[in-house]
């Protein structure tokens, strides 16, 4: 008897979970002609933010890049790249046409946790100081014309409302960053007086966002780059806009800001409110929040987490660090989804090591794998639809007669490079979207850390070196 009570218990336990899956998956479903409509919304919207002056969703950043590296940009040049969990300081010497990068090393420090919400002079001082212990390293191979100093190319992955190629306020924050007294600032002032008490001679002469500096970075490798997406912690786009008010070069990067879009034709599931609700930009970056590395994971967590308080799944008692935000993280979810184990062995133990739930059923963990495949698909294919609508407003996205040009997209961060159902999806939805003949000129190139490289080409052609 007892045995039937438990075994009644135990199936209306699955039923239950069961029903709650299939209502998420349904939830997410992206099918073709919502993800056409989703990049009509994505064109429509950066119409929108480049003709209105700030209140529109895509913000549309003019990025005062009006000329992307040529190949003949020489000298000695740092970067500094802060925008995720971690942030990066290198040093290129550019020996111009023929030399090309002729030497180039970096560094990567993780930022503080308690800094990302401390305040703006203790953030960029902590900056400031691992920066000058890498410049105490310069050796061999780089050299600093005399009586020259030395320049930066600052990568600042965050909304910035650019004065001019080297100066820009912070509109806000995003990704778990939240310091309040940088709002509105100048982030090149912040910076410099940082650089200041600590003793830094060094001029700040580009401030660039990611994206800005991975379109830079890529097409000084290939002529071809025209646009650049990121998905990493965060998600954004930048491209070559043809505008004919700009003198010299009829062209302006712009930096679109893509992960605060937003629209009715998004999949969004209750857990992705309550996720946004729980955020520190409660209504920002919408977008962002359903496709990038910094929210994947939790997102999973909190169906997950529904699953055990509704239904059961993990047993009598729900694991009570199924409740702790961020503690699935993104790449522990790329590793389940990834495991060809036959008895699914990984997802095995990264219950075990993340949540404590001990001895899972088969059964149990093909479900969190599928759950893993729904969330990383809609991402990937919403961000394939936010790409085409990149195409679409640069007129990329139909093959013009005679017109033999290849579009290069440039991506990179940390969710492209090594998700790989992620990526695979992505590329494949997107050849979907635009049909065999377009899709064969629109190649999606990983750039790999171009925005490093990025910044100090740019810093390179603003230099106030000295002509040699
Ligand atoms: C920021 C963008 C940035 C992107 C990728 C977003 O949260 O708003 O400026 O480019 O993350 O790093
Ligand atoms: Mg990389």
């Amino acid at each position: 008897c007892d045995t039937q009570k438990y075994r009644m218990k135990s199936s209306e336990r699955w039923s239950k979970a069961t029903s709650i899956f299939k209502e998420f998956e349904e939830q997410c479903a992206t099918p073709i002609g919502r993800l056409r409509q989703v990049a009509d919304a994505m064109t429509a919207e950066m119409h929108a933010g480049l003709a209105s002056e700030g209140d529109s969703k895509l913000k549309m950043l003019n990025s005062y890049v009006d000329n992307l590296p040529t190949g003949d940009e020489h000298g000695l040049f740092y970067a500094l790249d802060l925008g995720g969990t971690n942030f990066r300081v290198l040093r290129v010497q550019l020996g111009g046409r023929d030399g090309r990068v002729a030497k180039q090393e970096c560094t990567e420090v993780s930022i503080p946790p308690e800094l990302m919400t401390a305040t703006s002079s203790e953030l960029f001082d902590f900056i400031a100081k691992e920066l000058e212990r890498f410049i105490a390293t310069e050796g061999e191979g780089f050299f600093l014309p005399p009586g020259g100093q030395r320049e930066l190319g600052f990568t600042f992955s965050f909304p910035v409302k650019q004065l001019s190629i080297s100066s820009g306020t912070l509109i806000r924050w995003t990704k778990g960053f939240s310091i309040d007294d940088a709002v509105d600032k100048d982030v090149v002032v912040e910076l410099t007086k940082s650089l200041d008490r600590q003793g830094i001679d060094m001029r700040v002469a580009a401030l660039v966002n990611d994206t800005i500096g991975t379109l830079a970075g890529g097409k000084y490798l290939n002529n071809d780059v025209a646009a650049a997406v990121i998905l990493g912690t965060g998600t954004n786009a930048a491209y070559v806009e043809r505008a004919h008010a700009i003198p010299k070069s009829g062209e302006m990067v712009i930096n679109t800001e893509w992960g605060n879009f937003r629209s009715s034709h998004l999949p969004v599931t209750e857990y992705d409110q309550a996720l946004d609700q729980d955020s520190l930009n409660v209504g920002e970056q919408i977008f962002e929040k359903i496709i990038s590395g910094m929210y994947l994971g939790d997102i999973v967590r909190r169906v997950l987490c529904k699953m055990a308080e509704e239904a059961g799944f993990f047993g009598d008692i729900v694991p009570p660090k199924l409740k702790t935000r961020f503690i699935l993280r993104t790449p522990e979810m790329c590793a389940m989804h990834h495991d060809t184990s036959p008895d699914l062995a990984v997802v095995g133990s990264k219950l075990e090591d993340i949540f404590g739930i001990s001895d899972t059923s088969f059964e149990i963990r093909r479900v969190i794998v599928e759950l893993c495949n729904i969330v990383a698909t809609r991402a990937a294919r919403l961000s394939a639809a936010g790409i085409l609508g990149i195409l679409k407003k640069m007129g990329k996205n139909t093959v013009k007669e005679g017109e033999k040009q290849r579009t290069v997209v440039a991506v990179d961060g940390g969710l492209f490079e090594h998700y790989t159902k992620f990526r695979s999806c992505l590329k494949s939805t997107l050849n979907e979207l635009l049909g065999d003949e377009v899709a064969h000129t629109v190649v999606i190139e990983h750039a790999n850390d171009g925005s490093g490289i990025g910044a100090a080409l740019l810093a390179a052609s603003h230099s106030q070196y000295p002509e040699v």
